[in-house]
């Protein structure tokens, strides 16, 4: 199911606090995720054995209860995350810094989609998830807060996104988390295609601008932040050379409702090297994992 990548527009700004911030801060996704669809053998990954973290991993939390909402005639969105992809180091104040692009996307068969409401009191701006019902009718939850970036330049939802670094176990297995934790607030927009065979996919970007009034996610697409941009890294202070696993988590507090929060991680497994880290190939894992641990 190969993605495919449209030609970016520049966004259209929705509110007067739109402007080139975010333009800045979407700029070269179609490149993180045509690179990610690059690389051969990722298929693979999800059928190994122990390579892939286990489903203890996964999500325990569901939604809150809404006694008013029959979640059978929801027509749900469901978060993904791919393999965190162009992977940079680079030396910070408390020493290695490992920076990450990140592609969530909705693989569901309604939408994510966020509405926000200035309160005239404070200017605090709530939000509300708009779910759709089987017979067209809508229901609102809500959600949390729109909160201003100054570094982005734009609204984003808090929670949203969960970056962390786990030591491996001889077998490979996710050990203990090393690095990161943090969870990572986000602008939601379609910015690129990556499963246009879905059905409920729709070719044009429905979402395009990171204002307080609107934002989401349509299914099929795939919201992604590059490397360089604010929040994009993980300090790895005196984390020694090594093999590791990068973790992506959407949705880790089960902010928003989704169809399965068992599937919102996306791994890639990593060597560090100094001033390098390379992605490791499905297949070559095993025997690297067994090397760094003198065990062949
Ligand atoms: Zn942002």
């Amino acid at each position: 199911m190969p993605g495919r990548i449209l030609p970016r527009k520049d966004h259209e700004p929705t509110d007067p606090w739109q402007g080139i911030g975010e333009a800045m801060a979407h700029v070269s996704r179609s490149f993180v995720v045509a690179a990610f669809w690059l690389m051969a053998g990722w298929g693979s990954i999800a059928n190994g054995p122990s390579m892939w973290p286990r489903s203890e991993f996964a999500l325990a939390h569901t939604p809150i209860d809404d006694p008013h909402l029959d979640d059978s005639m929801l027509v749900l969105p469901d978060l993904r995350t791919l393999p965190p992809s162009a992977l940079e180091i680079h030396l910070g104040p408390h020493g290695r810094v490992l920076r990450l692009a990140n592609t969530v996307w909705n693989s569901g068969t309604g939408a994510l989609e966020l509405a926000g409401e200035v309160s005239p009191a404070d200017r605090r701006v709530s939000v509300s998830q708009i779910l759709t019902r089987l017979d067209g009718s809508s229901h609102v939850k809500f959600v949390g807060e729109f909160v201003w970036h100054p570094g982005h330049n734009h609204w984003h939802i808090n929670d949203f996104a969960l970056y962390q670094v786990w030591s491996l176990t001889p077998l490979g297995d996710l050990e203990r988390v090393v690095a990161g934790g943090a969870k990572v607030s986000y602008c939601l927009i379609d910015t690129d295609v990556v499963s246009p065979d879905l059905p409920g996919f729709v070719a044009g970007r429905t979402y395009r601008g990171c204002g307080r009034d609107r934002q989401g996610l349509s299914v099929g697409w795939g919201d992604t932040y590059a490397p360089y941009l604010d929040g994009q890294d993980i300090e790895l202070a005196d984390l020694p050379d090594g093999l590791y696993a990068l973790v992506s988590t959407v949705n880790p507090v089960a902010r928003l409702m989704e169809a399965n929060y068992r599937n919102n991680t996306g791994v890639v497994y990593i060597r560090l090297v100094g001033s390098r880290v390379n992605i490791l190939m499905p297949r070559d894992l095993a025997k690297e994992v067994c090397l760094s641990h003198g065990k062949c």
